[in-house]
């Protein structure tokens, strides 16, 4: 490779999240420095979940900053693993993404400790590790520089995917590479837009719905509240299986806003889950990262996450106590495709009689039984219990916390409008939707698109 007098060589190597939607992990290498955006699980599929415990494809102990995009567990799950392997550099990521990671790996331990037992084996990490991962780590808002060396600055921009989400932007030299992390279909209900980067030179971008659509956001919110009418009318029960972080909050902006504007009858509605329930006290704090139409609502006095009949049931016996409530009702309860948590106690119970729903918010990944439900299966195994579905089941498709393809195409139009981009990595999907995305944008844009492998090292100038 040519290098000009005043060009420098970095190193870009895709450890994790080029083959698959899951376990984010990327080495960008500086002449000065060694600096990782994300170290996220895989999940999903038996096999790469084994993969997790494969060793790094760097030494942990030459790392010297980890840049964390958001506090999903396929971007933050495998922090403990770095930092038992001698990772002693500073972690940064903005306010609310460092919260909810401390959550989302206290939680976690709960569960990886009992699947450990399960097999004869010592839990992966303990609180203890935790601490110690908080101790190394700094918060930056959106758009203050983290100066590293004289020649690398490092800013977060607003990724509009959940609350606190973040593109990585890493200026090297005078010239930018930008890490997306997860884009958010934005307009949102409470988060910003994605915000668009000035003369971005590189791209790292994520892939999950590249080959897709989503349904017409306008319709969701009517669909919710159809399912809503119905259930009440048959003085049934609701169920709507959520994930902890950002779908519970929307769904509970949404139903704040029915029960307000009286489009729905007043019910009893539980959220079930002491998780979610965390994550959203984590919200009220940040109300400051808010889009401006959910500002103006609460600063016309509305409690956005609040309304009457809303109940949190923290405790196991509140969750239980449940079920002597008598319907009309609407519970919320993780995990959001239904392959354990609370959920599943509900829908053993719920699912036999016609008049009760299932309303499943957005995509159920093979093999879980919020899938089976989705694909009309009338007879499953909960708990070891034989049930069959009598319930009606529907799905809105309008709150996915992805960018639809046509979406995605789009942002890189946007970014390409500043005339610095020369290269863009598709990544974070499976590989035939960031196959299809990488075709798209060099068809429809003519930019140099390709998708790349875990393992995949490049030299690159700037
Ligand atoms: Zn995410």
């Amino acid at each position: 490779m040519m290098i000009e007098q005043d060009q420098k060589q970095a190193m870009l190597t895709f450890c994790g999240g080029a083959m698959g939607p899951t376990g984010s992990n990327f080495l960008f290498e500086t002449e000065q420095k060694n600096i990782l955006v994300d170290c996220g699980l895989f999940q999903g599929e038996r096999i790469n979940e084994d993969k997790n415990d494969d060793p790094f494809l760097f030494d942990p102990k030459e790392i010297d900053v980890l840049f964390v995009t958001h506090a999903h567990l396929d971007h933050i799950g495998r922090i403990p693993k770095l930092v038992q392997e001698g990772f002693r550099g500073i972690i940064y990521s903005t306010p609310p993404t460092k919260d909810i990671t401390e959550l989302m790996l206290e939680d976690s331990i709960r569960v990886l400790s009992r699947q450990a037992r399960e097999h004869g084996m010592l839990p992966p990490y303990e609180e203890e590790d935790v601490r110690k991962i908080m101790k190394l780590w700094r918060t930056k808002e959106y758009h203050e520089g983290i100066a590293l060396d004289d020649d690398t600055v490092v800013t977060f921009y607003d990724a509009g995917h959940i609350l606190g989400s973040a593109m990585v932007e890493i200026t090297y030299n005078k010239k930018k590479i930008l890490f997306t992390g997860d884009l958010g279909n934005t307009p949102a209900p409470l988060l910003h837009e994605t915000e668009i980067p000035q003369d971005i030179s590189c791209l790292v971008m994520e892939s999950v719905y590249g080959d897709r659509n989503h349904e017409d956001k306008e319709v969701r919110r009517q669909i919710v509240r159809q399912a809503i009418l119905e259930t009440v009318k048959k003085s049934g029960t609701l169920m709507i299986p959520v994930f902890s972080i950002e779908r519970t909050q929307e769904m509970l902006f949404e139903l704040n806003h029915l029960v307000e504007n009286k489009e729905i009858p007043l019910v009893p509605v539980f959220l079930d889950s002491p998780l979610a329930i965390k994550v959203t006290d984590i919200y009220k704090r940040y109300q400051d990262y808010f889009n401006n139409k959910t500002l103006d609502i609460i600063a016309g006095g509305d409690d956005i996450f609040h309304f009457p009949m809303l109940r949190f049931t923290e405790s196991v016996e509140m969750s239980k106590a449940i079920a002597g409530v008598d319907g009309p009702k609407i519970i919320m309860a993780g995990s959001g495709m239904m392959n354990g948590g609370r959920i599943s106690h509900h829908a053993k119970r719920y699912l036999s009689d016609p008049k009760n729903m299932l309303l499943l918010v957005g995509y159920q990944a093979a093999e879980t039984l919020g899938r089976k439900l989705q694909d009309g299966e009338k007879k499953v195994e909960i708990n070891d219990h034989n049930v069959t579905v009598r319930a009606k089941v529907a799905t809105v498709h309008g709150y996915s916390a992805h960018k639809q393809s046509d979406d995605l195409l789009d942002f890189v139009a946007q970014l390409a409008e500043s005339d610095e981009l020369r290269k863009v990595f598709v990544v974070l999907g499976e590989p035939r939707s960031s196959l299809f995305l990488s075709q798209k944008l060099r068809d429809y844009l003519d930019i140099n698109a390709s998708s790349v492998r875990d393992g995949d090292s490049l030299d690159l100038l700037f």
